[in-house]
């Protein structure tokens, strides 16, 4: 089996990935800079403090230990940040990320699980995004993610190294039994950002607009849970020791809510009513991403199991009480 590299692992998503390898009893080397991550979160693994951009490191943490699989997670996530400073974007989501790949190449690693986006696809039309609808991204994220999927294609193509690319959509909730969460400081996203007013921690929230050309006027996602989307890297993982080839996988369920349905959902379980301000439309935001999900049924060994909005919001208030009263170091 070997080893894995998490870069990124004590992040958001990466750290449930980590607690899932370790709980299966595989050896994990997480290698995070801990701009965005915490210590704590790393649960199961090595914890090295580094950069991905950093080559001497990289090499050697792969050599030390024999690692043959690398997970990265490691990035910059939030879109309208990625537009008032791009170069950050294309400086540690792609210029790192073209270094990393440097280092897996020149040192053999055979697997390679990518964190990619759903903002590859800019405005699918009909707001439904295929694997193979068109690759048109409408911000610097996206696009800082595209191009690190395409030298990813290009050297698998050229080279022994094998790929999953996930195609994250709008991942949201925590560890069903509250071992982990998200707890990334001014957080953006819409679950988060309403569960920390639920907490006390915001005053309120706005939606960013109501005009959109849906049925209660604002935007739609499919929101995955972030158990499902560590499970789909695990399966991803098996799936590339198995021998099978490259490929590129949407993360979503297939179904989409609405910013006001979601927003409904945290009032119920919350119980109270939230303070919401209506705003205008928030740049770089189409107003339909729903992934077609079919493909990731059926290339890899991994079926949903927390799809139910309900069960992602509520997990999400749990842990969001959880860091009010404990927050992570
Ligand atoms: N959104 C909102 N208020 C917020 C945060 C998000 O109305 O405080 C909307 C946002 O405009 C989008 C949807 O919620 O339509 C999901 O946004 P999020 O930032 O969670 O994820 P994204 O789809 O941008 O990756």
């Amino acid at each position: 089996m070997g080893p894995v590299l998490v870069t990124g692992g004590a992040g958001y998503i990466g750290s449930h990935v980590t607690r899932l390898l370790a709980e299966r009893g595989e050896q994990v080397v997480v290698v995070d800079n801990l701009s965005t991550g915490f210590k704590e979160a790393v649960i199961g693994a090595e914890l090295v403090e580094g950069n991905v951009g950093d080559a001497g490191l990289i090499r050697s943490l792969i050599e030390d230990h024999g690692i043959r699989s690398v997970l990265h997670f490691a990035a910059h996530i939030v879109v309208p940040e990625s537009v008032a400073d791009p170069l950050k974007y294309y400086g540690n989501n792609t210029a790192n990320t073209r270094q990393l790949l440097d280092v897996c190449q020149t040192t053999g690693i055979e697997h390679f699980i990518f964190s990619s986006t759903a903002a590859v696809y800019g405005s699918p039309s009909g707001g439904i995004a295929s694997e193979h609808s068109p690759l048109a991204p409408i911000n610097p994220y996206g696009w800082s993610k595209l191009m690190s999927e395409q030298m990813l294609k290009d050297l698998a193509a050229a080279s022994p190294l094998r790929h999953v690319t996930l195609r994250y959509f709008n991942v949201a909730g925590a560890q069903p039994n509250g071992l982990l969460g998200q707890s990334t400081p001014q957080a953006t996203h819409l679950i988060k950002v309403a569960a920390e007013h639920v907490v006390g921690k915001r005053d309120g929230l706005a939606i960013f607009g109501t005009d959109y050309e849906t049925p209660d006027g604002t935007c739609i996602r499919d929101y995955i849970h972030v158990e499902d989307l560590a499970l789909a890297h695990l399966a991803g993982l098996d799936y590339l020791r198995e021998g099978k080839p490259s490929a590129t996988l949407n993360c979503g369920y297939g179904r989409g809510f609405s910013v006001k349905e979601v927003l409904d959902v945290v009032a119920k379980l919350a119980d109270k009513p939230l303070t919401i301000e209506m705003t205008g439309r928030r740049a770089g935001d189409p107003a339909v991403l729903v992934s077609k999900a079919d493909a990731i049924r059926d290339t890899l060994d991994w079926q949903p199991r927390f799809q139910d909005i309900e069960t992602i919001v509520s997990s999400a208030l749990a842990w969001e009480a959880k860091l009010a009263q404990q927050p992570m170091r």
